[in-house]
């Protein structure tokens, strides 16, 4: 069973108007402690930006590498060469204090799941998160979250988590080492899909 880690939201376009949220700035991050606490996983980070309206490194306009429609990279043709049934994918993001997962409460960490509820993995790396006393919540997200679906489409475990972008660098640090020790329980096979 090998671990991947993927950042689709890390780069910035050039213009970021007021309010806007193109770029998980603590996503890379938090990616970079998760995986060095676990052995042989592999990072991959997007540097092509989200906003079509602005051209991406690369000279293109940018493209959410995250849509079912994104246009081709180095990033999602990586990806998808990494990715095996074997493989438990981990997809990282940020959101900001406004975001509106914070209505009700502010959470730490936001798990996204078209299947919340019933998909194995992101169920036990809620539980596993709450049982450390993180304020985790478990969302359903829409199935445009192309990452998670690609991998789940090949049979490969994948999960979407969204790290606050408004707590303290230590306290994402502790959080790492909590996922990473949810993934090494997963890992040393205490707990299998069903
Ligand atoms: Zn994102």
């Amino acid at each position: 069973m090998n671990v991947l880690l993927t950042v689709p939201h890390d780069a910035c376009p050039p213009l970021q108007p007021p309010k806007s949220h193109l770029c998980d700035t603590s996503a890379k991050e938090f990616a970079e402690m998760i995986s060095s606490e676990l052995k042989g996983s592999k990072l991959l980070i997007s540097d092509i930006h989200r906003d079509s309206t602005q051209l991406a490194s690369d000279g293109l306009p940018g493209s959410d590498q995250n849509r079912p429609n994104s246009r081709p990279t180095d990033f999602l043709n990586e990806f998808k060469s990494a990715i095996t049934p074997d493989t438990i994918v981990l997809d990282i993001h940020s959101f900001p204090y406004e975001s509106t997962f914070s209505q009700s409460f502010h959470p730490d960490i936001v798990i996204l799941d078209p299947a919340a509820g019933i998909d194995e993995l992101s169920k036990f790396l809620t539980d596993f998160l709450n049982s450390k006393h993180w304020k985790v919540a478990l969302v359903p997200a829409a199935s445009i979250n192309y990452i998670v679906k690609y991998a789940r489409s090949i049979n490969a475990q994948a999960s979407l988590i969204e790290i606050s972008e408004a707590i303290t660098r230590a306290t994402r640090s502790q959080i790492a080492k909590h996922v990473s020790q949810a993934v090494r329980e997963i890992t040393a096979k205490k707990w299998k899909r069903i």
